[in-house]
């Protein structure tokens, strides 16, 4: 007997790839048959089985106020009476800009896109042409989108899949995209000093979160923007996870330090697809058309994709408390985890920035993509299957972060300890 999400992964099997339209989502780092969601609202999910999930996914970070969030939903049913879609200005993007600029450190204009993968491939693009260089730095295990640049040891699916060398990805392009590992500024220093006065720019997740969460070591984002001074290369923060989750300045602001260029997306949109990259008017002004730095889009700027972000947006910086709020129930759920995992005598490590976490089993700290593919990723997924079974839905890879929304409360949090725990004693 079949549950209906398998009928429908079967079904879904035969007309798109791998049944899923983002590879991560086919459950292949942790086995098994994804389910289908037909529904959320607040803390959970609900699949077409019926079943009930706490939801420690949100989207991988938009809903960070939970699902179905009210003022957003009622805001697009209003903006549904004023047609879709114009392809022409509107006062809604100007002010979903106003906004950005109030909230973010450092972006004098910003230009909306449709999804992270665009903003990160766009500053990349600004940064060549701004600096007349081709090479950028990225680290290995961090995941900036599908664009081809970005597709060398990258993390999130392409991690979780194996995949170090994308095919279709042409070698032109894979060399000028050189790796170092993540905090770990001698391997910066050793590139730049291999390729002298070549350097556009280096692209970092100020916390990394797709190759499960990794923060930075102290000083690590400031020597990286001290190394882009020296050398003139523009610092690119790709602050589509963390940005308006960690702090309402992102991790501009929790860590003080200022990246040229800054690339957002998820929770940018509220739930819709929306990306956006900005910085200085210095840079920005090289963007078509007032520069010569191509770039477009047809949606860009949708108005619902513009009212369900702002409205998001405006309830973040309107209470700042919400930030306050994530960060104790993120902090309870990391406390509580590691008492449950102390008390049974096993090891594991949680790494937590704020709102995003996540736990790895392992005996070492994790502080790099090596150290995170070292951690046991068949007990993982016998963790993730177990929770799954018990009304818990976790990223279904070790090489992702989880996200707290502010829906999920002390209920949600003891359930998930429980569970864990009598994982635990089974395992
Ligand atoms: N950058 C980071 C840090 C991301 O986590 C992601 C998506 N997980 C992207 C870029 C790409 O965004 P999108 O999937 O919207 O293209």
């Amino acid at each position: 007997m079949y549950t209906h999400s398998e009928q429908l992964f079967k079904r879904a099997e035969l007309s798109i790839p791998g049944g899923v339209n983002s590879p991560v989502r086919a459950f292949k780092n942790v086995g098994g048959t994804p389910v289908f969601i037909k529904s959320a609202k607040g803390a959970y999910l609900y699949d077409e089985d019926g079943n009930k999930y706490i939801d420690y996914i949100n989207s991988w970070g938009p809903m960070i106020l939970g699902h179905s969030y009210e003022p957003v939903t009622k805001a697009l049913q209003q903006q549904l009476q004023f047609s879709l879609s114009y392809g022409a200005p509107t006062e809604l993007e100007l002010q979903m800009a106003e906004l950005i600029k109030e909230m973010a450190p450092n972006v004098e204009l910003i230009r909306m896109v449709n999804s992270g993968t665009e903003a990160c491939m766009s500053a990349l693009r600004l940064a060549r042409g701004y600096t007349g260089k081709n090479k950028v730095i990225k680290f290995e295990g961090c995941y900036h989108g599908h664009a081809d640049s970005f597709l060398v040891t990258a993390g999130s699916g392409v991690a979780s899949l194996g995949i170090h060398l994308v095919p279709g990805v042409t070698n032109g392009v894979a060399q000028d995209t050189l790796t170092a590992a993540y905090n770990d500024i001698q391997s910066v220093k050793d590139l730049i000093a291999q390729c002298k006065d070549e350097v556009a720019a280096i692209i970092v997740e100020p916390v990394a979160g797709n190759m499960g969460c990794v923060p930075p070591h102290p000083d690590f984002l400031q020597s990286l923007r001290y190394i882009c001074d020296e050398e003139g290369a523009l610092l690119i923060f790709d602050e589509v996870m963390t940005g308006f989750r960690l702090a309402a300045g992102g991790a501009q602001e929790l860590y003080g330090v200022d990246a040229d260029l800054i690339a957002y997306g998820k929770i940018i949109g509220g739930g819709l697809p929306v990306g956006a990259y900005g910085g200085r008017k210095k840079f920005m002004e090289h963007v078509a058309p007032l520069g010569k730095v191509y770039q477009a889009g047809t949606l860009s700027g949708n108005p619902l994709a513009m009212r369900a972000g702002y409205t998001l947006l405006s309830e973040l910086q309107k209470n700042r408390n919400l930030y306050d709020e994530l960060e104790e129930k993120a902090a309870l759920l990391e406390k509580s985890l590691l008492e449950t995992f102390k008390v049974a005598g096993r090891p594991v490590r949680i790494n937590r920035v704020g709102s995003m976490i996540s736990g790895f089993f392992s005996e070492n700290p994790v502080i790099d993509f090596s150290t995170a593919s070292a951690s046991d990723k068949k007990l993982f997924s016998q963790y993730f299957h177990y929770c799954l079974l018990n009304g818990i839905y976790l990223p279904p890879s070790p090489f992702e972060s989880w996200f707290v929304s502010h829906a999920i409360g002390e209920m949600e949090i003891e359930k998930t300890v429980a569970i864990t725990q009598k994982f635990l004693e089974h395992s």
